[in-house]
């Protein structure tokens, strides 16, 4: 693991303590539905073996605001993805309700305060549009429900847009998608095109005035996975303000042959991405997005969120100064926040 002098653990720590850490995409309101099979539902407020993100830990990491995605579209169709995402809504809310260290959030100026009452805040997104059913009356629906960021795909085609995986998606977003974004600029939510195939990407930063982010995705530079964005996409996101939260799923962090190779992804992997995004756009658009609870085993040093100090430790390490790594940690998607959410 890194290795820092005295004087360093002790700035890491301050660092840490005063900074807004902010982290914009985990997948754990599924593991505390019901599950199928041997496994029980986790409880956000108990510490678990399990996973990588409940209360307890999230403390313990530092987390100011932790953004909970819903996810529904494992499958090109999913009849019940409306009903799924209202069951995580739900799961959000009774989990919030019980525990009092936390509160749910839909404006900067919550999380701000959430931080003055040393509380956890947790926003609600959606990842993948499919419980909108392609229809905008349903965005607003969720919007009322206090969803504040929405991507519009996973890895299929939906009404919205063209995931990843979506076979022949060399075009531009279809019309419902421009409504919908176009809807989305209006309510104050903020769009994420992580998971976008790479022609959607391209027209959303055309459309689009305002920053967007991607809430979970590394650099292709690094590691040429194409949830990963190109140094060209680093440029069109950071010229709207735009931030990308850092990802640490192995094969985003290293490229999978290495992986395959037998190769374990370390938490300074990971912070290789931040400095080159830093190295191409500077240092106000690259933030947090761990995909905790969505991805396999982590990188070495970040095995769960009660280890997100450990990033500070390795910017401290690099050389970063005081107000990069606050930009970094979370002052820069809080940025967007203040920008977008009203
Ligand atoms: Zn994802």
């Amino acid at each position: 693991m890194v290795e820092l002098t005295k004087r360093q653990e002790e700035r890491a720590k301050r660092l840490h303590k005063e900074a807004m850490v902010i982290d914009t995409h985990c997948d754990t309101l599924m593991r505390l539905l019901p599950q199928r099979g041997p496994r029980k539902a986790r409880k956000l407020g108990e510490r678990s073996e399990e996973g990588h993100i409940d209360l307890p830990r999230l403390i313990e990491g530092g987390v100011t605001c932790q953004t909970f995605a819903m996810y529904t579209g494992n499958r090109p169709i999913v009849p019940d993805a409306t009903l799924n995402a209202l069951k995580m809504v739900d799961v959000f809310y009774e989990s919030v309700k019980r525990n009092d260290e936390m509160v749910a959030v839909t404006k900067a100026e919550e999380i701000l305060n959430a931080k003055k009452q040393g509380k956890v805040a947790g926003m609600l997104s959606i990842e993948g549009a499919e419980p909108l059913m392609g229809d905008i009356g349903l965005l607003r629906v969720f919007y009322r429900l206090g969803v504040r960021m929405l991507s519009f795909a996973w890895n299929f085609r939906t009404p919205f847009a063209d995931g990843i995986g979506a076979k022949r998606s060399e075009s531009k977003l279809p019309e419902l998608g421009i409504q919908a974004l176009e809807e989305m600029v209006n309510l104050g939510m903020v769009f994420d095109v992580s998971h976008l195939c790479d022609s959607n990407f391209w027209d959303v930063a055309d459309v689009m005035d305002g920053p967007f982010i991607a809430s979970h995705s590394n650099c292709r530079a690094l590691s040429d996975h194409p949830r990963n964005l190109t140094d060209d996409m680093l440029k069109a996101l950071a010229e709207k303000g735009g931030v990308t939260g850092m990802n640490y799923a192995p094969s985003f962090v290293v490229p999978r042959d290495k992986i395959n190779a037998g190769y374990k992804p370390t938490i300074e992997d990971l912070v290789n991405h931040i400095d080159h995004i830093v190295k191409v756009v500077g240092i106000n658009h690259v933030g947090l997005g761990s995909d905790f609870d969505g991805i396999g085993q982590p990188p070495t040093g970040l095995e769960d969120v009660s280890k997100v100090p450990n990033i500070t430790r390795v910017l401290v390490k690099r050389g970063y100064s005081d107000e990069d790594i606050k930009k970094i940690l979370g002052g820069n998607f809080l940025r967007v926040f203040k920008q977008v959410l009203r």
